[in-house]
């Protein structure tokens, strides 16, 4: 049987797990429309130049310029600004707590998924791999349902190993928790450079989950490709 090559089963969590651009996208629009100084914009607008700042801050996070509590309030300033609202740090700060309020809120267990990762669970072990911060991993995981598939321990963050996926450090840190080798290990995620790449360049084995049919960008083939996350127990023969 074709699983039987691996042992271990590692997954990014945004947009692998759940629908991360969905709960991303109704927060910060809800954002818009449930604040007085702000539901008169375009929500769309709002959107676009919130995702661009978010963005380009994302980058200085990444190199550790920043924290990402820095990331979060600067990208709603920057907003602010180039939108030209003009309010107080105060009312910006509870602003961007509503944000993160509503985001968390978003995100809901999907029954489907559960019953998924439980199955894989009975063969494979697990773990997941996400840039970002410890809370909002852990709680991602929670609101999602997934404590009893992946326990904290299991969970591994950028903001706790100190690099961030594709940098290889952070894969080798996974070896390590697992006591595994590359060549039993699995890596299942959506993000073609952050993912694929990264888990690849250290000998990992990669499924793409590709919501978006793209091609591969470059050079890097996954070693399987799927649409949906739902796809993998057949290529990878499970029954279910
Ligand atoms: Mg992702």
């Amino acid at each position: 049987m074709l699983h039987e090559k691996y042992k271990v089963l590692l997954f990014d969590l945004d947009d692998t797990l759940f629908n991360h651009s969905y709960c991303y996208k109704k927060a910060v629009t809800d954002t818009v429309k449930f604040h007085d100084c702000l539901n008169h914009l375009d929500e769309e607008v709002f959107f676009k130049t919130f995702a661009k700042n978010n963005q380009q801050l994302w980058k200085e996070f990444q190199c550790k310029r920043i924290t990402f509590q820095e990331l979060t309030l600067k990208r709603l300033i920057s907003t602010l600004n180039q939108l030209y609202i003009n309010i107080s740090l105060e009312e910006t700060e509870s602003i961007n707590e509503f944000y993160h309020g509503n985001y968390l809120k978003n995100i809901v267990p999907d029954p489907q998924i559960q019953k998924l990762l439980k199955r894989l669970k009975g063969i494979f072990k697990m773990g997941i791999v996400t840039n970002g911060t410890s809370f909002n991993a852990y709680k991602k995981v929670q609101r999602l349902g997934l404590n009893d598939v992946f326990g904290d321990e299991y969970i591994i963050v950028s903001e706790e190993t100190g690099y961030s996926k594709p940098e290889p450090q952070i894969f080798y840190h996974v070896l390590e928790k697992f006591k595994i080798n590359p060549e039993e290990t699995l890596f299942v995620g959506d993000n073609y450079y952050t993912d694929i790449c990264g888990a690849s360049s250290i000998g990992m084995d990669t499924i793409w989950v590709n919501h978006f049919d793209l091609k591969p960008p470059t050079d890097t083939i996954p070693t399987y490709t799927v649409k949906s996350i739902f796809a993998i127990v057949e290529r990878l023969r499970i029954k279910i």
